[in-house]
């Protein structure tokens, strides 16, 4: 049963205004629309939530998030029917994604009990220093008070209500309030019933978490610009990121927003890897391409290789490999529309030639191929966002130098990719240094989509991947988002967190 409400400091709270979601099938269902005064009575919650649950014990908040990973899963076939309706995502999928998120909130609960997120330093003083005696100093991370999340249509579950950021905040100590995502406002709310029960179960204060369901861009403008809001997890597309992180910076008192936005995931394949088994990169790279239809940030969505025989094997390879896939039910109609509009401006540009085209029902997407010299690709813009779906474009170089200039004129990307043989070892180390400075993933022989969550996943890069500069939103590092550095010094133990 939905709630068709914000849930706001443990109050389920409407509006005089309602929409609805966009099923793939069956009714829709309305509800109320959320408002700057929900987003003004759910910060200031926050802020009294902050005073105890800031600084309640690593066993405490542990606990929290354990009972709200098993509320989530209570609720788990009433979430996959609903994701099934609203996003038009595979059952098996959503019950992975499920999976995943309870594991994150899981695996952050162990992680703030093992205590290193605290990265307690200790400097014991020297009193007979000369010529100045050195005071006893320790720094530990601190949470950093009430924090907004903005999660992505394409990850319902994790990477929105519950989603990495919500439980990296929630371990940290920060209370959230939720921006509901207009693409799932039914996960959304099942998501938040879950928190409510799981508050309810382990007596936290209310004001923890807070959503406020969709409401225009002033509830998530409102939310941005709050006073009381100390940091922005934010996941979605670069225009949206943009606009909310210059929200952020131009605040009287900026504030850190840490914003995961689009990506083209380069892939290079070198050439004695395209000579010996160019046929299964192609494959592979169509299956990664389409998966999910092309919905993931870490869709590859640009392959660079050398012009020759093995270019023309490896296109019609490629080639075969996507007509055989038939177009699939995409997020939103809104999605829809931009990919084919998005695919429609890169077959227009000069110089590219069409390797698959697809003719999409409303709502659907099929696989879109193109190919352009690595000379065209660099003097055009156009050819290098992002366009969400399963779209891509091959880049064919003339020869390495040119293939460098390619990874060399790349923005900040999530991840870049390198198919290589022992043959191709000088040219690799010829790629690395430059891919280093572009992405935070650097991946040999494997295609990006699915991301380990684990201590040593990097999901991030340089602007305009992310605006997380040197951190991460996925794995456990994603926690110091919402920590800082506390120095104390000759404080007494009873005084020290
Ligand atoms: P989106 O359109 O940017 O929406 C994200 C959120 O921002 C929504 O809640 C949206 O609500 C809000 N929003 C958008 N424009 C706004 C504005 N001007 N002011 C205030 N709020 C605004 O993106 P999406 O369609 O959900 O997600 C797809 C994108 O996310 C793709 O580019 C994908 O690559 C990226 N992504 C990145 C990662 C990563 O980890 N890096 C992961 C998944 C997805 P409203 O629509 O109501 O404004």
């Amino acid at each position: 049963m939905l709630k068709g409400a914000s849930l706001v400091a443990g109050e389920w709270l409407g509006s005089d205004q309602t929409f609805q979601n966009e099923p793939t099938n069956g009714a829709p269902d309305s509800f109320a629309a959320g408002t700057p005064e929900l987003i003004n009575r759910a910060c200031d919650a926050a802020e009294e939530a902050f005073w105890t649950y800031g600084y309640s014990s690593a066993d405490e908040r542990a606990a929290f998030l354990q009972e709200a990973a098993a509320q989530i899963e209570a609720r788990g076939a009433d979430i996959t029917a609903m994701g099934m309706k609203e996003t038009g995502l595979p059952e098996a999928r959503l019950e992975g994604e499920r999976g995943r998120t309870v594991a994150q909130l899981r695996m952050f609960a162990d992680h703030i009990k093992a205590g290193t997120h605290l990265d307690h330093r200790h400097d014991p003083a020297l009193p007979d220093r000369a010529p100045m005696p050195r005071p006893d100093l320790q720094l530990m991370q601190r949470p950093m008070g009430p924090v907004a999340i903005f999660g992505a249509s394409n990850f319902p579950l994790a990477f929105s209500s519950a989603g990495g950021d919500t439980a990296a905040a929630l371990a940290a100590g920060c209370p959230v309030v939720v921006k509901g995502h207009p693409a799932h406002p039914g996960i959304a709310d099942l998501i938040a019933q879950a928190f409510d029960a799981a508050i309810k179960a382990t007596g936290v204060h209310p004001g923890v978490f807070s959503q406020v369901l969709d409401g225009g861009y002033i509830v998530g403008e409102t939310l941005v610009k709050h006073p009381l809001i100390r940091a922005v997890g934010f996941t979605g597309s670069l225009r949206a990121g943009r606009a909310l992180f210059d929200i952020a910076a131009a605040r009287p008192e900026p504030i850190p927003f840490f914003g995961e936005l689009g990506s083209i995931n380069p892939m290079f394949i070198l050439p004695a890897a395209a000579a010996a088994r160019g046929d299964d990169i192609a494959s592979a790279w169509a299956g990664s391409l389409t998966m999910g239809a092309g919905q993931f940030c870490t869709n590859p969505g640009i392959a660079v290789m050398l012009d020759g025989p093995d270019r023309d094997r490896f296109v019609e390879q490629v080639t075969a490999a996507l007509s055989d896939v038939a177009p699939q039910t995409m997020l939103t109609a809104g999605i829809a529309k931009a990919f084919q509009g998005g695919c429609e401006t890169v077959a227009a540009q000069s110089g590219v030639e069409v390797l698959v085209s697809s003719d999409n029902p409303t709502r659907a997407a099929g696989p879109q191929l193109f190919t352009t010299t690595a000379a065209q690709w660099l003097a055009n813009e156009a050819l290098q966002h992002e366009v969400f779906g399963p779209m891509a474009v091959l880049v064919i170089a003339s020869d390495m130098d040119e293939m460098r200039s390619v990874a060399r004129a790349l923005g900040g990307q999530l991840t870049c990719t390198l198919h290589l043989d022992d043959a191709d070892t000088r040219d690799a180390q010829s790629l690395m240094p430059i891919l280093e400075r572009k992405a935070g993933r650097l991946l040999a022989n494997g295609f990006p989509t699915g991301v380990e969550v684990c201590d040593s996943m990097v999901h991030s890069g340089p602007y305009p991947a992310s605006t997380n500069f040197g951190a991460t939103s996925v794995g456990t590092m994603a926690i110091r988002r919402f920590l800082r550095p506390v120095c104390y010094q000759n404080m007494p133990s009873a005084l020290l967190p």
